[in-house]
Protein backbone atom coordinates (compact mmCIF):
# COMPACT_ATOMS: atom_id res chain seq x y z
CA UNK A 1 0.00 0.00 0.00
CA UNK A 2 1.51 3.38 -0.97
CA UNK A 3 2.72 5.19 1.97
CA UNK A 4 0.42 8.37 2.53
CA UNK A 5 2.40 12.15 3.24
CA UNK A 6 0.37 14.61 4.92
CA UNK A 7 0.53 18.36 5.14
CA UNK A 8 0.30 20.89 7.90
CA UNK A 9 -2.38 22.93 8.79
CA UNK A 10 -2.50 26.63 9.88
CA UNK A 11 -4.28 25.29 13.09
CA UNK A 12 -1.72 22.63 13.66
CA UNK A 13 -3.43 19.79 12.60
CA UNK A 14 -2.58 17.25 9.62
CA UNK A 15 -4.14 16.67 6.44
CA UNK A 16 -3.47 13.40 4.15
CA UNK A 17 -2.02 14.93 1.11
CA UNK A 18 -4.16 12.54 -1.12
CA UNK A 19 -7.99 11.74 -0.98
CA UNK A 20 -10.96 10.75 -2.38
CA UNK A 21 -13.91 12.72 -3.90
CA UNK A 22 -17.09 12.15 -4.36
CA UNK A 23 -18.55 14.53 -6.84
CA UNK A 24 -21.12 13.13 -9.13
CA UNK A 25 -20.84 9.42 -7.55
CA UNK A 26 -24.50 8.18 -7.33
CA UNK A 27 -25.90 8.14 -3.56
CA UNK A 28 -26.21 3.87 -4.25
CA UNK A 29 -23.03 3.59 -5.82
CA UNK A 30 -20.99 5.95 -2.57
CA UNK A 31 -21.14 3.28 0.37
CA UNK A 32 -19.08 1.01 -2.15
CA UNK A 33 -16.87 3.52 -3.83
CA UNK A 34 -15.86 4.98 -0.42
CA UNK A 35 -15.17 1.06 0.36
CA UNK A 36 -12.77 0.42 -2.54
CA UNK A 37 -11.26 4.02 -1.75
CA UNK A 38 -10.81 3.02 2.18
CA UNK A 39 -9.38 -0.65 1.23
CA UNK A 40 -6.64 1.00 -1.47
CA UNK A 41 -5.68 2.63 1.42
CA UNK A 42 -7.31 6.81 1.29
CA UNK A 43 -7.81 8.32 4.31
CA UNK A 44 -9.31 11.55 3.24
CA UNK A 45 -12.43 11.52 2.00
CA UNK A 46 -13.92 14.27 0.39
CA UNK A 47 -18.35 14.79 0.13
CA UNK A 48 -20.50 17.79 0.45
CA UNK A 49 -24.60 18.30 0.90
CA UNK A 50 -25.11 19.35 -2.43
CA UNK A 51 -23.62 16.10 -3.56
CA UNK A 52 -26.73 14.29 -1.78
CA UNK A 53 -24.47 11.17 -0.96
CA UNK A 54 -23.44 11.85 2.26
CA UNK A 55 -25.23 9.02 3.79
CA UNK A 56 -23.37 6.46 1.61
CA UNK A 57 -19.80 8.19 3.16
CA UNK A 58 -21.07 7.81 6.37
CA UNK A 59 -22.33 3.80 5.65
CA UNK A 60 -18.83 3.42 4.80
CA UNK A 61 -17.32 4.59 7.73
CA UNK A 62 -19.39 2.64 9.71
CA UNK A 63 -18.78 -0.66 7.86
CA UNK A 64 -14.62 0.18 8.02
CA UNK A 65 -12.14 -1.64 10.13
CA UNK A 66 -9.85 1.36 9.70
CA UNK A 67 -10.43 3.33 13.28
CA UNK A 68 -12.02 7.20 12.88
CA UNK A 69 -8.94 8.49 14.09
CA UNK A 70 -6.81 7.56 11.11
CA UNK A 71 -9.74 9.07 8.77
CA UNK A 72 -10.30 12.87 7.94
CA UNK A 73 -13.56 13.86 6.95
CA UNK A 74 -14.93 16.81 4.82
CA UNK A 75 -17.75 17.97 3.63
CA UNK A 76 -19.30 21.45 2.64
CA UNK A 77 -22.10 23.84 2.95
CA UNK A 78 -24.33 24.15 0.54
CA UNK A 79 -25.21 27.15 -1.36
CA UNK A 80 -28.84 27.55 -0.54
CA UNK A 81 -27.42 27.40 3.52
CA UNK A 82 -25.82 30.80 3.18
CA UNK A 83 -26.31 32.16 6.91
CA UNK A 84 -25.45 32.13 10.56
CA UNK A 85 -28.67 29.96 11.38
CA UNK A 86 -28.84 28.07 8.16
CA UNK A 87 -25.26 27.25 8.07
CA UNK A 88 -25.96 25.45 11.92
CA UNK A 89 -28.79 23.24 11.20
CA UNK A 90 -27.54 22.24 7.89
CA UNK A 91 -24.15 21.43 9.49
CA UNK A 92 -26.29 19.39 11.81
CA UNK A 93 -28.11 17.43 9.15
CA UNK A 94 -24.83 16.75 7.73
CA UNK A 95 -23.90 14.77 10.87
CA UNK A 96 -26.85 12.97 10.95
CA UNK A 97 -26.09 12.06 7.37
CA UNK A 98 -22.72 10.90 8.06
CA UNK A 99 -23.43 9.44 11.01
CA UNK A 100 -20.79 11.13 12.37
CA UNK A 101 -20.56 13.60 15.99
CA UNK A 102 -17.26 15.50 14.75
CA UNK A 103 -15.71 15.92 11.47
CA UNK A 104 -12.62 16.66 10.60
CA UNK A 105 -12.97 20.24 8.01
CA UNK A 106 -16.22 21.86 7.40
CA UNK A 107 -16.03 23.89 3.65
CA UNK A 108 -18.13 26.51 2.27
CA UNK A 109 -18.81 25.36 -1.11
CA UNK A 110 -18.66 28.71 -2.85
CA UNK A 111 -18.37 32.75 -1.51
CA UNK A 112 -21.91 33.51 -3.73
CA UNK A 113 -20.52 37.39 -3.11
CA UNK A 114 -23.61 38.96 -4.81
CA UNK A 115 -25.17 37.41 -1.91
CA UNK A 116 -23.13 38.61 0.61
CA UNK A 117 -23.48 36.22 3.32
CA UNK A 118 -20.32 34.49 3.07
CA UNK A 119 -18.86 36.61 6.22
CA UNK A 120 -22.03 35.57 8.60
CA UNK A 121 -21.56 32.10 7.49
CA UNK A 122 -18.03 32.14 8.35
CA UNK A 123 -18.98 33.08 11.84
CA UNK A 124 -21.24 30.09 12.55
CA UNK A 125 -18.15 27.93 11.03
CA UNK A 126 -16.54 29.82 13.93
CA UNK A 127 -18.45 28.73 16.46
CA UNK A 128 -18.78 25.23 15.14
CA UNK A 129 -15.00 25.21 15.57
CA UNK A 130 -15.17 26.49 19.03
CA UNK A 131 -18.07 24.25 20.51
CA UNK A 132 -15.48 21.09 19.30
CA UNK A 133 -18.11 20.10 16.21
CA UNK A 134 -15.49 20.86 13.63
CA UNK A 135 -11.41 19.85 14.13
CA UNK A 136 -10.94 22.28 10.87
CA UNK A 137 -13.09 24.79 9.09
CA UNK A 138 -12.24 26.20 5.62
CA UNK A 139 -13.38 27.63 2.09
CA UNK A 140 -14.12 26.56 -1.39
CA UNK A 141 -13.97 28.54 -4.66
CA UNK A 142 -12.62 32.16 -2.64
CA UNK A 143 -10.95 34.50 -4.38
CA UNK A 144 -8.43 37.19 -2.70
CA UNK A 145 -10.93 39.39 -2.16
CA UNK A 146 -13.33 36.80 -0.98
CA UNK A 147 -10.28 35.89 1.53
CA UNK A 148 -9.08 39.10 2.10
CA UNK A 149 -12.68 40.22 3.75
CA UNK A 150 -12.63 37.32 6.02
CA UNK A 151 -9.19 38.14 6.89
CA UNK A 152 -10.59 41.82 8.20
CA UNK A 153 -13.56 40.92 10.12
CA UNK A 154 -13.57 37.86 11.48
CA UNK A 155 -11.45 36.11 13.56
CA UNK A 156 -10.30 32.47 12.40
CA UNK A 157 -8.11 31.82 8.78
CA UNK A 158 -9.16 28.98 7.19
CA UNK A 159 -7.20 25.96 7.02
CA UNK A 160 -7.37 25.40 3.15
CA UNK A 161 -8.96 26.63 0.20
CA UNK A 162 -10.09 23.89 -2.14
CA UNK A 163 -10.19 25.47 -5.68
CA UNK A 164 -10.70 23.56 -9.52
CA UNK A 165 -6.77 23.15 -10.07
CA UNK A 166 -5.07 21.08 -12.98
CA UNK A 167 -2.42 22.09 -15.43
CA UNK A 168 -4.57 23.59 -17.87
CA UNK A 169 -5.87 25.87 -15.09
CA UNK A 170 -2.80 25.84 -12.25
CA UNK A 171 -3.82 29.56 -10.08
CA UNK A 172 -0.46 30.65 -9.81
CA UNK A 173 -1.58 33.75 -8.00
CA UNK A 174 -4.36 32.51 -5.30
CA UNK A 175 -1.41 29.19 -4.35
CA UNK A 176 1.17 32.62 -4.14
CA UNK A 177 -1.87 33.95 -2.33
CA UNK A 178 -2.71 30.75 -0.49
CA UNK A 179 1.35 30.52 1.02
CA UNK A 180 2.08 34.06 1.66
CA UNK A 181 -1.48 33.61 4.10
CA UNK A 182 -0.49 29.87 5.19
CA UNK A 183 -3.37 28.38 3.87
CA UNK A 184 -3.06 24.81 2.22
CA UNK A 185 -4.37 24.73 -1.47
CA UNK A 186 -6.80 21.77 -2.34
CA UNK A 187 -7.06 20.80 -6.04
CA UNK A 188 -10.33 19.98 -7.27
CA UNK A 189 -11.54 18.72 -10.92
CA UNK A 190 -7.36 17.74 -10.70
CA UNK A 191 -7.51 15.06 -13.26
CA UNK A 192 -9.26 17.47 -15.68
CA UNK A 193 -12.43 16.08 -15.17
CA UNK A 194 -12.11 13.33 -17.88
CA UNK A 195 -12.33 16.67 -20.46
CA UNK A 196 -9.18 15.77 -22.43
CA UNK A 197 -6.04 16.48 -19.96
CA UNK A 198 -5.14 13.06 -19.46
CA UNK A 199 -5.15 12.64 -23.32
CA UNK A 200 -3.00 15.75 -23.80
CA UNK A 201 0.22 15.04 -25.35
CA UNK A 202 2.80 16.85 -23.41
CA UNK A 203 1.16 14.49 -20.31
CA UNK A 204 1.22 10.89 -22.39
CA UNK A 205 4.69 11.50 -23.54
CA UNK A 206 6.00 12.29 -20.32
CA UNK A 207 3.72 8.79 -18.40
CA UNK A 208 5.30 7.08 -21.42
CA UNK A 209 9.06 8.18 -20.46
CA UNK A 210 8.16 7.24 -16.76
CA UNK A 211 5.96 4.48 -17.33
CA UNK A 212 3.62 6.29 -15.71
CA UNK A 213 -0.06 6.78 -16.18
CA UNK A 214 -1.53 10.32 -17.57
CA UNK A 215 -3.59 10.36 -14.00
CA UNK A 216 -0.38 9.51 -11.90
CA UNK A 217 1.78 11.88 -13.71
CA UNK A 218 -0.92 14.59 -13.55
CA UNK A 219 -1.32 13.65 -9.51
CA UNK A 220 2.24 13.99 -8.90
CA UNK A 221 2.80 17.22 -10.14
CA UNK A 222 -0.30 18.32 -7.65
CA UNK A 223 1.51 16.63 -4.87
CA UNK A 224 4.93 18.60 -5.73
CA UNK A 225 3.22 21.86 -5.95
CA UNK A 226 2.26 20.89 -2.30
CA UNK A 227 -1.34 20.90 -2.65
CA UNK A 228 -4.35 18.66 -1.16
CA UNK A 229 -5.63 16.65 -4.25
CA UNK A 230 -8.97 15.05 -4.21
CA UNK A 231 -9.18 12.70 -7.52
CA UNK A 232 -12.36 10.71 -8.02
CA UNK A 233 -13.19 7.46 -9.76
CA UNK A 234 -15.77 4.96 -9.17
CA UNK A 235 -13.70 2.17 -11.26
CA UNK A 236 -11.67 0.17 -8.41
CA UNK A 237 -8.25 -0.11 -10.65
CA UNK A 238 -7.92 3.94 -11.46
CA UNK A 239 -9.11 4.14 -7.20
CA UNK A 240 -5.48 2.44 -6.64
CA UNK A 241 -4.18 3.86 -9.75
CA UNK A 242 -4.87 7.15 -8.71
CA UNK A 243 -2.95 6.64 -5.12
CA UNK A 244 0.41 5.43 -6.41
CA UNK A 245 1.94 8.69 -6.48
CA UNK A 246 4.66 8.70 -3.80
CA UNK A 247 6.82 6.38 -5.25
CA UNK A 248 8.30 8.58 -8.37
CA UNK A 249 9.19 12.04 -9.39
CA UNK A 250 8.71 15.04 -12.04
CA UNK A 251 12.23 16.25 -12.18
CA UNK A 252 12.28 20.15 -13.46
CA UNK A 253 12.10 19.18 -17.41
CA UNK A 254 8.88 17.27 -16.51
CA UNK A 255 7.57 20.03 -14.84
CA UNK A 256 8.34 23.14 -16.75
CA UNK A 257 6.61 20.58 -19.96
CA UNK A 258 3.13 20.31 -17.82
CA UNK A 259 3.68 24.10 -16.94
CA UNK A 260 3.15 24.63 -21.04
CA UNK A 261 -0.08 22.49 -21.10
CA UNK A 262 -1.56 25.81 -19.32
CA UNK A 263 -4.80 27.36 -21.19
CA UNK A 264 -5.75 29.35 -17.90
CA UNK A 265 -9.20 28.12 -18.87
CA UNK A 266 -11.60 26.53 -16.20
CA UNK A 267 -13.73 23.70 -17.10
CA UNK A 268 -16.06 25.18 -14.16
CA UNK A 269 -17.85 27.98 -12.69
CA UNK A 270 -16.36 31.05 -11.81
CA UNK A 271 -16.55 31.89 -8.44
CA UNK A 272 -17.38 35.56 -8.72
CA UNK A 273 -20.61 35.16 -11.00
CA UNK A 274 -21.08 31.67 -10.13
CA UNK A 275 -24.56 32.09 -8.19
CA UNK A 276 -26.46 28.70 -8.22
CA UNK A 277 -28.93 28.21 -4.81
P1 LIG B 1 -11.47 14.76 -11.46
O1 LIG B 1 -10.53 15.69 -12.11
O2 LIG B 1 -11.06 14.01 -10.24
O3 LIG B 1 -11.95 13.79 -12.61
C1 LIG B 1 -12.72 12.65 -12.37
C2 LIG B 1 -12.86 11.89 -13.66
O4 LIG B 1 -11.58 11.57 -14.19
C3 LIG B 1 -13.53 10.53 -13.45
O5 LIG B 1 -14.92 10.64 -13.49
C4 LIG B 1 -12.95 9.73 -14.60
O6 LIG B 1 -13.70 10.02 -15.76
C5 LIG B 1 -11.58 10.30 -14.75
N1 LIG B 1 -10.53 9.48 -14.07
C6 LIG B 1 -10.32 9.29 -12.75
N2 LIG B 1 -9.24 8.54 -12.54
C7 LIG B 1 -8.75 8.23 -13.74
C8 LIG B 1 -7.65 7.47 -14.19
N3 LIG B 1 -6.81 6.91 -13.33
N4 LIG B 1 -7.45 7.35 -15.52
C9 LIG B 1 -8.28 7.94 -16.42
N5 LIG B 1 -9.33 8.69 -16.06
C10 LIG B 1 -9.58 8.81 -14.75
O7 LIG B 1 -12.82 15.59 -11.22
P2 LIG B 1 -13.83 15.86 -10.03
O8 LIG B 1 -14.51 14.62 -9.57
O9 LIG B 1 -14.69 16.97 -10.49
O10 LIG B 1 -12.92 16.42 -8.85
C11 LIG B 1 -12.43 15.60 -7.81
C12 LIG B 1 -13.14 15.91 -6.51
O11 LIG B 1 -13.04 17.30 -6.21
C13 LIG B 1 -14.65 15.68 -6.56
O12 LIG B 1 -15.01 14.33 -6.53
C14 LIG B 1 -15.10 16.49 -5.38
O13 LIG B 1 -14.86 15.79 -4.17
C15 LIG B 1 -14.20 17.71 -5.49
N6 LIG B 1 -14.85 18.82 -6.25
C16 LIG B 1 -15.10 19.97 -5.56
C17 LIG B 1 -15.70 21.04 -6.20
C18 LIG B 1 -15.93 22.29 -5.43
O14 LIG B 1 -16.64 23.19 -5.93
N7 LIG B 1 -15.40 22.42 -4.24
C19 LIG B 1 -16.05 20.96 -7.55
C20 LIG B 1 -15.78 19.77 -8.25
C21 LIG B 1 -15.16 18.72 -7.58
Amino acid sequence: MAAFPSLVMNNGLEIPQLGFGVFLVPPEETQQAVTEALKAGYRLIDTAQGYQNEEGVGAAIAETDVSRDELFITTKLTNSEHGYDNALAAFEGSMKKLNLDVIDLFLIHWPLPMFDRYVETWRAFERLLADGRVRSIGVSNFEISHLERLFAETDVKPTVNQIELHPEFPQEELRAFHEEHGILTESWGPLGQGKGLLENPSIVEIAQRKGRTPAQVVLRWHVQLGCVVIPKSVNPDRIRENIEVFDFELDDTDMAEIAGVRTGQRLGADPNVFAMR
